[in-house]
């Protein structure tokens, strides 16, 4: 998944030619620049490799969340349903637009269940945030038409997935748009960094214009001190520096990808011995990111007591269901509705009426599977001497 793995004279070449201008922001200076424009030919490459018609950079993917849904004209008053597996900054960024975050519960692709998100729009729902975790897809066709039925808009939340497809077609370019993060653990990185595509006009100028502090981005003579300006703003930009980095790890991602695909296909083949095991379904196998490898124990005793073995052995994997960043009932300060604000916002209203409350039990569905689940993160350089260690702590563990 990472792609600090790669991480290189390339990324170095890029950063050079920013430093040798002096240049860092994105915008203005057109003498000092000496053309060198890295953030948007960031955002063109990845609009090109994607086959969206705008991409939109930004310093994160909890901003590209933001961004999308300020553009989307999201705001108190709302609710945007999203899954109960997934990084925090999903909901995070639900409630920084004054809306109120809802939880469908996943299915064996580990991605949102579609019939429990149909369940789970009320009049105020306004949009629904299919997340793609760990590299692959959600059954983002079927929300895309539940969606279109009710009239919400659809972000996707493609921060784990970039370069993986469905049918050719990239992940991110279903909904109305897709968002990315280029943090340091994703399967392509900037250090910090986040991008939005989108087929929209409409949309992608909002976001342009929000994100830079409302300047209405249309060529002005008198520079940015005269720009007009249509709406209140933020300031979300990306720097040079990241662009720079930007675009030698794009120029990586297919093969970032077609590396993890065959190092999975062998981690796969060591973790078929374990008897009763199942696989995630992936819905195209020939377009998975392949940056994680997710399977499941017939039961959750049995996924506790062999991920024991494997970690007796060195090699242990990832148990979800204990994991306190990505899965909904470990999210306490959630749960407990903690916040900074002294009137309890967003959890309470002004007037100190609850808004919100989440029941820890909620998802019943989704934990009788991550209870079974267990995930290997997929490395772009697998050692054999480390997989060799894989497989014989998987015969280790059939007993
Ligand atoms: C990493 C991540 C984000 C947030 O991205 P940052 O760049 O770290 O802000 C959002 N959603 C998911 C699913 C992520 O994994």
């Amino acid at each position: 998944m990472p792609g600090f793995e790669v991480f290189g004279a390339e990324e170095k070449k890029e950063i050079d030619e920013v430093l040798s201008t002096g240049v860092l922001f994105r915008y203005e200076f057109a003498e000092q620049r000496k053309g060198i424009w890295k953030v948007r030919d960031f955002e063109g490459n990845f609009a090109a490799y994607t086959g969206a018609v705008h991409a939109q950079a930004v310093t994160s993917g909890t901003a590209a969340l933001k961004v999308a849904m300020a553009a989307l004209g999201i705001g108190p008053g709302d609710e945007v349903i999203t899954q109960g597996f997934t990084f925090v900054a999903t909901w995070e960024a639900i409630f920084d637009s004054g809306a109120v975050p809802v939880f469908a519960e996943v299915d064996e692709t580990l991605n949102m269940d579609p019939a429990d998100l149909e369940k789970k729009i009320t009049p105020k729902t306004r949009a629904v945030i299919p997340v793609h975790m760990m590299g692959a897809p959600a059954r983002i066709e079927e929300i895309c038409a539940i969606a279109k039925k009710h009239k919400i808009a659809v972000i996707e939340d493609t921060a784990q997935a970039p370069g993986a497809r469905i049918n050719g077609r990239h992940l991110g370019t279903f909904g109305d748009c897709g968002t990315f993060s280029f943090d340091p653990v994703k399967t392509m990185t900037t250090g910090e960094g986040g991008m939005i595509i989108t087929d929209s006009e409409d949309l992608w100028r909002k976001m342009s214009e929000y994100h830079d502090h409302g300047h209405d981005h249309v060529p002005n003579p008198g520079g940015r001190g005269g720009d007009g300006r249509s709406f209140i703003g933020f300031n979300y930009r990306m720097m040079e520096l990241q662009g720079a980095v930007g675009l030698a790890q794009l120029a990586k991602l297919d093969g970032i990808v077609a590396a993890q695909r065959k190092n999975k296909a062998a981690m796969r083949k060591a973790i078929s011995v374990l008897p009763g095991v199942k696989f995630r379904e992936i819905i195209d196998p020939a377009g998975d990111s392949a940056s994680f490898i997710a399977f499941f124990l017939p039961t959750a005793e049995e996924a506790v007591r062999v991920n024991k073995v494997l970690s007796d052995e060195g090699c242990g994997a990832v148990y979800f269901a204990n994991n306190t960043w990505h899965y909904y009932p470990k999210w306490e300060h959630l749960l407990a509705g903690s916040t900074l604000a002294a009137s309890g916002w967003p959890f309470k209203e002004a007037d100190g009426r609850r808004r919100v409350v989440y029941d820890s039990a909620a998802l019943p569905q989704s934990a009788a599977i991550i209870d079974r689940t267990l995930v290997y993160q997929v490395p772009v350089k697998l050692a054999d001497e480390r997989l060799a260690q894989i497989a014989a702590a998987m015969k280790k563990a059939v007993s």
